[in-house]
């Protein structure tokens, strides 16, 4: 035999029809344990069991004679000392020397199974890292969730509490912090686009008189129903917030001089005209409007002393702060 064929890296061998082994080289001996003059002449089915041989019989004859060849075919021999050596078989059937024969090539599989052990125990480990990201992010996922709803939850807890730090307790009106910030937020609009503003400070006429007829819970309401009747004569641009004790105050948008006057005087005669029982309640209005020299503080100022002119003239009137001085705008 050839020795490159006879040392290949696969088993060969050749049988006649009737299955005697003609020839057989180094590699299929050296896989089976056998010497050449153990299996040369010698019948192919001496290196099978008894299953192998039976299939070898049913299939690899028949398939051969019909087709001339078997490709791929899963097999094992059995080696001298009786293990199984799984392979691979290729045969094909040829004419030589004006004979029939069948030549084999055979590769171990042992390698390959091993092979595919190794694959299959990669594969597993992937799919169960798989399965742990996905289980893990499924988590995230779940926490996110959980994060959204919490997080939301906080924002109207926040929500609430700045409505409560804004709000006033007894008349439910903004409070002077609000106001005070509003002030901030209108002065700073002034400046960036000239529309004057003007403020409102309201202050009820003789309210300690309620106090003292009717006792202070009276004078709660009052205070309440009062709010809520400012509150009702307010456009929704107007800031209506209660500065402290019976004093109030309004942030007039967009507005300015007699056109506030003129706003003020609807708050105060709503107020004398409302029913309010068996007394009667007032206000007293100092209104100014900003200038580009004012501050919040110089601003409220002018607006307070023009509600002190409003006082001192007699009350339940109105007074713009540049004429604070000289005279009230509208004697009742
Ligand atoms: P004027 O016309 O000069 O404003 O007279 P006035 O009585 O309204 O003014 P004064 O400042 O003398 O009295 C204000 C009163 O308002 C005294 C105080 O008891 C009362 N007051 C302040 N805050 C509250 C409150 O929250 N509830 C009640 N019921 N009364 C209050
Ligand atoms: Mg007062
Ligand atoms: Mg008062």
């Amino acid at each position: 035999m050839d020795n490159q064929l006879d040392v290949a890296p696969c088993g060969y061998f050749s049988i006649a029809d009737s299955g005697i082994i003609q020839s057989i080289n180094q590699t299929m001996l050296t896989m089976l344990g056998y010497e050449r003059n153990e299996l040369l002449g010698r019948h192919i089915e001496s290196t099978m069991s008894v299953t192998n041989k039976l299939f070898f019989l049913t299939y690899f004859y028949p398939y051969i004679q019909l087709y001339g060849h078997v490709d791929e075919m899963y097999f094992s021999f059995r080696t001298s000392d009786q293990q199984d050596v799984p392979v691979l078989l290729n045969g094909v059937r040829q004419s030589r020397n004006g004979e029939s024969v069948i030549d084999c090539v055979v590769v171990i599989m042992r390698k390959r199974i091993e092979h595919e052990k190794d694959i299959l125990n990669t594969k597993t480990k992937l799919q169960e890292l798989y399965q742990a990201t996905h289980e893990a992010n499924k988590e995230l996922e779940r926490l996110h969730e959980e994060y959204k709803v919490k997080q939301q939850a906080l924002m109207k807890v926040n929500d609430q509490l700045e409505t409560m730090a804004s709000t006033d307790l007894l008349t439910g009106l903004k409070n002077r912090r609000f106001f005070q910030d509003k002030m901030l937020e209108n002065l700073a609009l002034f400046r960036e686009t000239q529309r004057p503003f003007s403020l409102l400070v309201i202050d009820i006429d003789h309210f300690k008189r309620i106090n003292d007829t009717y006792g202070h819970p009276i004078g709660d309401l009052v205070l309440g129903n009062l709010a809520g009747l400012l509150q009702s004569v307010s456009r929704i641009t107007d800031v209506v917030a209660r500065y402290g004790g019976e004093e109030f105050v309004i942030i007039l948008a967009d507005c300015a001089g007699e056109q506030a006057v003129a706003t003020a005087e609807r708050y105060r005669s709503q107020v004398a005209s409302a029913d309010w029982g068996e007394y009667n309640i007032t206000v007293s209005i100092g209104v100014a409007t900003v200038t580009q020299e004012d501050t919040d503080q110089s601003l409220f100022q002018k607006a307070d002393q023009a509600l002190y002119a409003s006082k001192t003239g007699g009350r339940n009137r109105v007074t713009l702060a540049a004429e604070a001085a000289s005279s009230d705008i509208n004697p009742s």
